[in-house]
């Protein structure tokens, strides 16, 4: 008879190191009460997923809130699917939105005491609890060919009884040791499979910090644990890393929820306690009615890069994101008129477990919100990083007259109620198109927006007394009474009250009279505050403008 222990020492002889080595190796961590250990563990199949953002996110402030700690995992244990440096992007991608690991990972080396962090380079770790499981009993060599898996599901299909490899169906569970150990030494192809001791008739309950109490059919499966490549399956990895890595909140996504039976087995097999668990929402896109996980395939924004492209700060969108995973967030920064994250009494327990819908035009509100409280010289810098890689009109113009460019980005800045010009980076560029006379020599081009009704006699009229009569380097309230005083003359009302009174009486009203000049100068109907974008342009272009619009009338 050969015993489970001489089978594990057969199958895994160059395995010195044991369970109780491995606990002394990675001691709990010396933590203040209520700390927790978070991590964040993508494979490196590509790229950063606005999903996996918000995850991390929400992972790094749970630990850095409570004193606790964030580490980073590689899950790269899916050889075929791993791309080439994709760990190095995800590190760098996270690290500009500020989420950068205390422990982990990194390119160039792990950092920490409970590494190694790549799971490729933890085989050794998963074949000794593999070892110990062998000889308990609670693991075996498994055989079966993608053909008999077929085979089994397609009885069970017939018997109308749940599919999987289980109970009786779990074909090579009770195979002897000698058959075992002979099938290996012909060359069989093998897997290790847990023997679980579980029964699908029997609930389990977990409590998930998100969602409360989960009760879910129990685990009877007895899954592959270590493929045939000798590296784990992602349930394994979890539950030995999370456990010798002291992790004691899994942030993951709520696409795992239906597995935790499964790793709540393995943690009873071994006798260890379970992490607590926080099950993130996905984030969600309406489709024609319907509510639907962001597709990577479908939807650009499910990508990161999108954002950082588009230009939005990486500010703007962890902003976005925290008021997805409290919603009471965005009521905070109204009471407390600020967007600073950091104040903001996150909880986990108030994210909603109910996947969120990717919002737009929340995105942009917040966005503007964090580039109208942006010090200039911060903006600034931004918005050359983002011209220099998207934008060479731009950076052009930028290079050419920085302190013009910072003149434009200062209008309505650094005060009360600053102005919320820009959503993203790229809309800089065709908001301050006007201020460059060749741009503006294109928009007037394109036809000037003049309310329809008014003669060209009338248009020029009034323009050559703007042309003559404007005041210029004075203060705002002068300049403007000089405005209507012109107004006047052409039939404008003088105040916004003499207007509503009696309308028919006037060609229209103090705002129609200065939206003439301002369509003349920027070529729009809207621009930041005309006093100021004058003062920015100056007396002599200004002049040059009136002159080449009075000349097409
Ligand atoms: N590598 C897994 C994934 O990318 C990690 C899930 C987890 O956080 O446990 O989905």
């Amino acid at each position: 008879m050969i015993s489970n222990e001489e089978l594990a020492e057969r199958l895994f002889p160059e395995i010195h190191i044991g369970l109780e080595e491995l606990e002394a190796r990675y001691p709990a961590r010396n933590l203040p009460e209520g700390a927790y250990v978070t991590r964040f563990a993508p494979s490196p199949t590509g790229f950063l997923h606005t999903g996996s953002l918000f995850t991390s996110l929400i992972s790094y402030t749970a630990a850095k809130r409570s004193g606790g700690v964030y580490f980073f995992r590689l899950e790269d244990t899916d050889t075929k699917r791993t791309i080439q440096g994709s760990d190095r992007d995800l590190i760098e991608q996270l690290a500009h939105f500020g989420i950068v690991a205390d422990e982990g990972y990194f390119p160039d080396g792990d950092k920490g005491e409970y590494g190694p962090y790549r799971q490729s380079a933890r085989a050794d770790i998963y074949k000794a609890v593999i070892k110990e499981l062998i000889k308990r009993g609670r693991a075996y060599p498994d055989f079966a060919t993608p053909e008999d898996l077929d085979a089994i599901r397609k009885i069970q299909e017939e018997k109308k009884e749940l599919p999987g490899y289980y109970g009786v169906y779990a074909r090579d569970r009770n195979l002897s040791n000698e058959e075992r150990l002979a099938r290996i030494e012909a060359g069989t192809p093998w897997v290790i499979r847990f023997y679980s001791n579980g029964d699908h008739n029997r609930k389990v309950k977990f409590t998930d910090a998100i969602r409360g109490e989960i009760e879910l059919q129990d685990n009877d499966t007895d899954v592959v644990i270590l493929k045939s490549d000798g590296l784990p399956t992602y349930h394994f990895a979890h539950v030995v890393d999370d456990h010798f890595m002291r992790t004691n909140l899994i942030t993951r996504g709520e696409e795992w929820i239906p597995s935790t039976p499964i790793h709540l087995d393995m943690f009873r097999a071994l006798g260890w306690k379970p992490p607590k668990y926080a099950h993130i929402p996905s984030i969600m896109k309406l489709e024609n009615g319907n509510r639907r996980k962001l597709s990577k395939r479908k939807d650009p924004e499910a990508a990161v890069s999108y954002f950082l492209e588009q230009g939005y700060p990486p500010e703007s969108l962890l902003v976005y994101l925290m008021s997805i995973a409290n919603s009471n967030f965005e009521e905070w920064t109204i009471a407390h008129k600020s967007f600073d994250r950091d104040a903001f009494p996150f909880s986990i327990k108030k994210i909603s477990s109910e996947g969120a819908l990717f919002d737009q035009d929340k995105l942009s509100y917040f966005s503007k919100e964090v580039i109208a409280a942006m010090p200039l010289e911060e903006e600034f810098g931004a918005v050359k990083e983002y011209a220099g890689l998207f934008d060479a009109p731009l950076a052009a113009k930028i290079n050419e007259d920085p302190d013009y460019i910072k003149t434009i980005l200062n209008i309505g800045k650094g005060i009360k109620n600053p102005r919320k010009d820009y959503a993203k980076w790229s809309d800089v560029s065709p908001l301050i198109a006007f201020f460059f006379d060749e741009e503006y020599e294109k928009i007037v081009a394109n036809g000037l927006p003049f309310k329809e009704g008014l003669t060209p006699e009338f248009i020029r009229d009034f323009l050559d007394d703007v042309r003559q009569n404007m005041p210029f380097g004075t203060d705002e309230a002068t300049w403007f009474d000089a405005i209507k005083t012109i107004g006047a003359r052409h039939g404008y009302a003088a105040s916004n009250g003499d207007y509503k009174r009696n309308p028919e009486a006037y060609v229209g009203s103090v705002s129609d009279c200065a939206e003439m000049v301002r369509i003349a100068i920027v070529g729009r109907n809207q621009s930041p505050n005309l006093h100021e974008v004058l003062g920015i342009i100056g007396k002599d272009r200004v002049l040059a403008r009136l002159d080449r619009v009075i000349s097409l009338f």
